[in-house]
């Protein structure tokens, strides 16, 4: 027998937590033995003190096992179950891709994803953008549309590590979100909580970034890395770029125009397709459904350019209550914002950066996102075409498409971009990808 004081106490005093101080103090969190105060005095003991891995280990375990941890074993699903989660960006639509190209390749992707948070855009908000799609089916859909489509992409349940949503509405209002130990065991417990066998980390690093500099990224990648397989699940961490939009849209119903279009083979963004292929592959290799990389990339291309990926997406969205001619007849069914126009950049030359936070920023000024949890989302608002780093911006090309409601929205967001992209000045490339980090690099 514990008290949550107690072991507030020991932490602050700088000694390391058993595992059975850790269970009990999350179990008090769950059934509401443990007040706020002390959820906030413990996530600030922590903020000071750090975790070691073993800490964070058990604390992500006792926050997975606080709900319901499903167990997909009835389903016999007849192949790997993996999934990929993103630290979050502007224009990162892979989610969208990447399930139903795993898919095609014969793995499973019962995915739980979030909505638009700060800046970043939220999966669940584009794929709210279809008609019909229904983000919160039973379990039982859930892994039916799973087994059926290879995916399914879906909101998180009350269910799944509740104590998480607790410790985080308290670490929201005490100034202890940004803490490496609280981050990795809040998201890793919501991950892990979905059953999977292996899982790919997309840990952003650039102006666009939930971690503030790129050492910030690594080190948070590699304590996802350490505590995931520490915890049971096989898992690799991939650092990509977000010094700028990664697909050519940032909005809700353009980025799903894009997904489709990225699918079908219509047009694919070459620094999409990178930050996507890298994930998958490594994906694929972790469930053992390639040998290597470089056989996986081959595999992904395979069905994308055959079209079984865009049919699998396909299959998705009408198991889950959207049109069945989804893929072939998109544009009939996404809303669209009554002026699309081109904004130019003021004076030509090289586009040498992006605050990509700010861009994101002019998606949720528009609509496009939520300021409070309870705003209702502008589907149809948002850029595309946007211009890339190293780009000449010119009378020809164009900063991006503004996708707006009134002219006066389109002025505001035309304003918003062009302070958020500087022309001219020092351009140093970025690659799309840093580096990966496995369980044999920690
Ligand atoms: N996302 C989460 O789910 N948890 C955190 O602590 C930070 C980002």
């Amino acid at each position: 027998m514990y008290l949550p004081q107690e072991i507030i106490r020991k932490k602050r005093d700088g000694e390391e937590l058993t595992a059975d101080e850790i269970n009990f103090f999350i179990q008090g969190v769950a059934n509401n033995t443990v007040s706020e105060g002390q959820i906030a005095a413990f996530a600030m003991t922590i903020f000071f003190n750090e975790m070691t891995m073993p800490e964070r280990i058990a604390l992500t375990c006792a926050m997975r096992d606080s709900g319901m941890v499903i167990d997909w074993s009835h389903k016999n699903f007849g192949g790997p179950i993996v999934d990929k989660h993103s630290t979050g960006g502007v224009g990162d639509v892979t989610s969208l891709m990447l399930g139903p190209m795993v898919a095609a390749c014969g793995g499973f992707v019962p995915m739980i994803s979030g909505r638009g948070l700060g800046h970043t855009g939220g999966t669940l908000d584009k794929l709210e953008s279809i008609p019909g799609y229904n983000i919160t089916p039973t379990n039982e859909v859930f892994g039916d549309v799973t087994k059926e489509a290879g995916v399914a992409i879906i909101g998180q349940t009350g269910d799944l590590a509740p104590a998480d949503k607790r410790v985080y509405a308290t670490r929201d209002i005490t100034a202890t979100v940004d803490n490496i130990s609280l981050i990795t065991a809040s998201i890793l417990s919501k991950k892990l909580a979905a059953g999977l066998e292996s899982l790919v980390m997309d840990v952003k690093v650039g102006s666009g970034a939930f971690m503030p500099t790129y050492e910030a990224s690594e080190e948070l990648a590699k304590s996802i890395v350490a505590v995931a397989n520490g915890a049971g699940t096989k898992t690799t961490a991939i650092l990509t770029d977000m010094n700028q939009v990664l697909a050519s849209s940032a909005g809700n119903a353009v980025e799903v125009r894009e997904a489709v279009r990225f699918l079908t083979g219509e047009y694919r963004n070459p620094r999409l397709l990178e930050v996507t292929l890298a994930s998958c592959a490594e994906m694929l290799v972790l469930g053992k459904l390639a040998d290597n990389t470089e056989d996986a990339r081959a595999k992904l291309m395979e069905v994308l350019d055959n079209g079984k990926a865009a049919e699998c997406f396909g299959k998705m969205v009408a198991g889950l209550g959207g049109p069945a001619d989804f893929v072939e007849n998109y544009d009939n069914y996404l809303d669209k914002a009554e002026i699309i126009k081109p904004v130019f950049a003021d004076q030509n030359g090289i586009v040498s950066a992006m605050d990509t936070r700010a861009i994101g920023m002019a998606v949720v000024a528009m609509g496009g996102g939520r300021r409070v949890a309870t705003d209702k989302i502008d589907y149809a608002v948002g850029f595309d075409g946007f211009i890339r780093l190293g780009e000449e911006a010119s009378s020809d090309k164009p900063l991006a498409i503004i996708h707006a409601r009134s002219e006066e929205q389109w002025q505001e967001a035309a304003d918003a971009l062009k302070k958020a992209i500087t022309i001219g000045g020092e351009y140093t490339p970025t690659p799309e990808v840093y580096r990966q980090i496995r369980a044999e690099d920690i």
